[in-house]
């Protein structure tokens, strides 16, 4: 990015004068904050939707009573898209309107509990594309990255995980090896995509016509057994020096999950991803006392005192949560704080249903937390950073943000609209090969 280019995205005009936002160059200056002034409102919140890289990504767009200063955030809920527009577009627009975009806390606080009822996946993700765009705002006014008006830089980058995904354990490996020569320390290894479906043949289910048949199949016994032989098969290859990764999708019983991380101790995992569903927090002491293998979890917690005693109880090592899940930037640094008091790290979910907007606000926060553990990544198509200039960018196992003022990442609406969302509503129907459904 040149220095031009640069200036655009941090909203400075060429002789580097604040005005409003990248397409306001010409137009008219936007003071920074200083004591006294009349306070910015919010003109507008809408909803911006778009699938460039194919998973549908939701953002919101906040503009001022500054002209051309606006800011943008991610409201992504890839499962029900459509709703989240709904809930940005029809009922945040009409109950921000007028309000001071400076009281961040206070916006928030007012619009989680206008529903009276809340913590809900749809008015979450809502709320934290509202919140997100405010932070974005915020920065745009002080001139400054989020970072560090979350407090500076902690570390110089953000250490990134890779997926490694194979059919058979060997095929992994070969991905593990790949990556490790593009310079990465942190692998993510699955067998068979999501939760490990490889064991899909067909299944009595189908042949019964129980259920859809596009509905998958998962063999829960047979993926605790298989589990460690790719963990063997990939340390045998790759050696000791890489740190590996594993998500359990929360498919499991929680005496088989046991039985398999006392398996997985010789091979000295970073950790396993949510080891147990949410319905089975309670067995999370045993599992605790169980194995001394390190857990993530939270990636289906809406609400964040669900993490209150799962971190008081250590019953997690890493803080693993869809930040726009539980409602934005705000709600994440009190999680990731209270963290701080217990050695509990951050590893905040990153796959392609984040947008580039929520991948860059996730990069600030790592940037600037202490207990910060590790950030999922994925590889950005040159459709999706068109669509999204600023994006962070991926080096060495490294992720980086741009230094322009607030988040850094802007949406093209234009190209935008190029990419329509789908309303693909099936995908995480999963049932064991007698037709019972399985919880992730
Ligand atoms: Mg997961």
């Amino acid at each position: 990015m040149n220095r031009r280019e640069l200036l655009k995205m941090a909203g400075l005009g060429s002789a580097g004068v604040l005005v409003g936002g990248v397409k306001a160059e010409a137009e008219a200056v936007t003071p920074r904050y200083a004591a006294g002034m009349p306070p910015v409102t919010i003109r507008s919140v809408k909803a911006i939707a778009t699938a460039p890289q194919g998973a549908n990504l939701v953002l919101v767009k906040v503009e001022t009573s500054e002209p051309g200063l606006y800011g943008i955030g991610c409201a992504t809920f890839t499962q029900r898209a459509e709703v989240v527009v709904t809930a940005i577009n029809e009922y945040l627009n009409d109950f921000c309107a007028g309000r001071n975009a400076d009281n961040i806390e206070d916006l928030w606080q007012a619009c989680f509990v206008s529903s009276y009822w809340r913590n809900g996946p749809v008015l979450n993700n809502a709320l934290s594309g509202l919140d997100q765009a405010l932070w974005d705002i915020k920065g745009k006014r002080a001139g400054m990255p989020l970072y560090q008006l979350l407090g500076g830089k902690a570390r110089f980058a953000v250490d990134a995980y890779a997926h490694a995904d194979g059919k058979t354990p060997e095929e992994c490996a070969d991905q593990v090896s790949k990556f490790m020569s593009d310079g990465f320390r942190y692998i993510r290894i699955q067998q068979g995509g999501y939760g490990s479906l490889y064991l899909a043949q067909q299944p009595d289910f189908k042949d019964a016509g129980f259920g859809k048949p596009t509905d998958d199949f998962m063999d829960p016994v047979a993926y605790v057994q298989a589990v460690p032989k790719l963990f063997r098969e990939v340390r045998k290859r790759c050696g000791e020096e890489i740190d590996l990764l594993h998500d359990t999708h929360e498919r499991v019983q929680p005496v088989d999950m046991i039985n398999m991380c006392k398996r997985l101790e010789e091979f000295n995992p970073f950790f396993i991803e949510d080891p147990v569903s949410p319905e089975n927090m309670d067995w999370f002491r045993q599992l605790r006392e169980s194995t001394t293998v390190p857990f993530a979890m939270g990636e289906l917690f809406n609400n964040t005192n669900e993490f209150v005693g799962a971190i008081k109880n250590h019953y997690m090592d890493y803080i693993r949560c869809h930040v726009s899940q539980i409602g934005g930037i705000t709600p994440a640094m009190k999680v990731a704080r209270l963290g701080e008091f217990f050695n509990v790290k951050t590893a905040w979910h990153g796959p392609g249903d984040v947008s580039p907007v929520g991948h860059a606000a996730h990069c600030h926060i790592d940037l600037a937390i202490w207990n910060f553990g590790i950030q999922e990544s994925v590889f950005f198509s040159d459709q999706l950073r068109e669509v999204f200039p600023g994006s962070p960018e991926l080096k060495k196992g490294y992720l980086y943000v741009n230094e322009a003022p607030g988040i850094g990442v802007d949406v093209n609406e234009k190209l935008a609209a190029k990419y329509p969302i789908n309303n693909k509503a099936g995908r995480w129907t999963i049932r064991k090969r007698d037709g019972t459904i399985i919880r992730p």
